[in-house]
């Protein structure tokens, strides 16, 4: 068993082929966490993992750049659902439901702000994380972070350990799809976070030195999918029975066996989002 902790196979992307892009992954033993990114998509998610019990689970939350105009003229080649207002109360609403494993995906994103509208930005984007994290502790669910700071730079992990930091949690934290520094990477392992890795670490070098730093038991794997496929299957749609591929690279860089790291990320994907198989 493999589990992909972080997928978006309930987008309309799928819409042609769910059922057979869910079939390749029970046949390579692939679970799956599908994530929300707005009230409408957390629905879907929903809705996906009750049609298959023990395959899949659901997140609900609202994706930072979902919280911004050009998000959506950058994205409508991936058919995802149109623009919606950030209201936690229905995030809450939807979040109760027992296949909910986690709140997210939430946090800052500050790659593409632009100085001219930063700080507004900036703004109501740690407005929108803050009103999450507490949802997530009011309900004992995990906080799956997308957390993605400045070209060059560590600031929006910066700041995620600031707003932590004054207001602590005790549910488990996750850096989903992970860019940062090894000099925050620390900070971050020390106040306990987890990790998530996807595609990217088997096509670029950048990520070798904190896979190898970060403690396996800290760890997860995603494929993100439909976004950045792992290699072979670079530049194509993404599926989560492709996660074998970031598995496998992952056991290489670490000389260890794809059996083990299969195994540890497995248990703690069960435990962080308290699943039971
Ligand atoms: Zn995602």
């Amino acid at each position: 068993m493999i589990f992909d902790t972080h997928t978006h196979v309930h987008f309309p992307l799928y819409d042609k082929d769910r059922d057979d892009v869910i079939k390749r992954a029970q046949k390579v033993g692939v679970k799956m966490i599908c994530v929300g990114t707005q009230a409408a998509t957390s629905k879907l998610a929903i809705g996906l993992a009750k049609k298959y019990p023990n395959d899949i689970w659901a997140t609900v939350g609202f994706h930072p750049n979902h919280l911004s105009e050009n998000w959506y003229h950058d994205r409508k080649e991936q058919k995802e659902p149109v623009r919606e207002k950030f209201d936690v109360k229905k995030l809450g609403e939807l979040a109760k439901d027992s296949k909910v494993v986690a709140i997210g995906e939430c946090g800052l994103d500050y790659y593409r702000l632009t100085d001219a509208s930063r700080e507004d930005h900036v703004k109501n984007q740690k407005e929108a994380f803050s009103e999450q994290i507490k949802l997530a502790e009011s309900l004992g669910k995990a906080l799956m972070m997308h957390t993605r700071p400045s070209a060059g730079s560590d600031d929006a992990y910066e700041d995620t350990l600031e707003i932590l930091r004054e207001n602590p949690i005790s549910v488990p934290k996750i850096n989903h799809f992970y860019v940062g520094s090894l000099t925050v990477t620390k900070k971050l392992l020390e106040a306990g976070f987890y990790f998530t890795f996807g595609g990217v670490i088997t096509f670029s070098r950048d990520y070798d030195t904190i896979l190898n730093y970060i403690p396996l038991d800290r760890i997860m794997l995603e494929t993100d999918a439909p976004y950045v496929a792992p290699e072979p299957h670079r530049g194509k749609r993404n599926e989560p029975a492709y996660i074998i591929e970031t598995a496998k690279h992952l056991a290489e860089l670490r000389g260890e066996s794809i059996e083990k790291i299969a195994e540890q990320t497995t248990k703690n994907a069960l435990q962080v989002f308290k699943i039971t198989i």
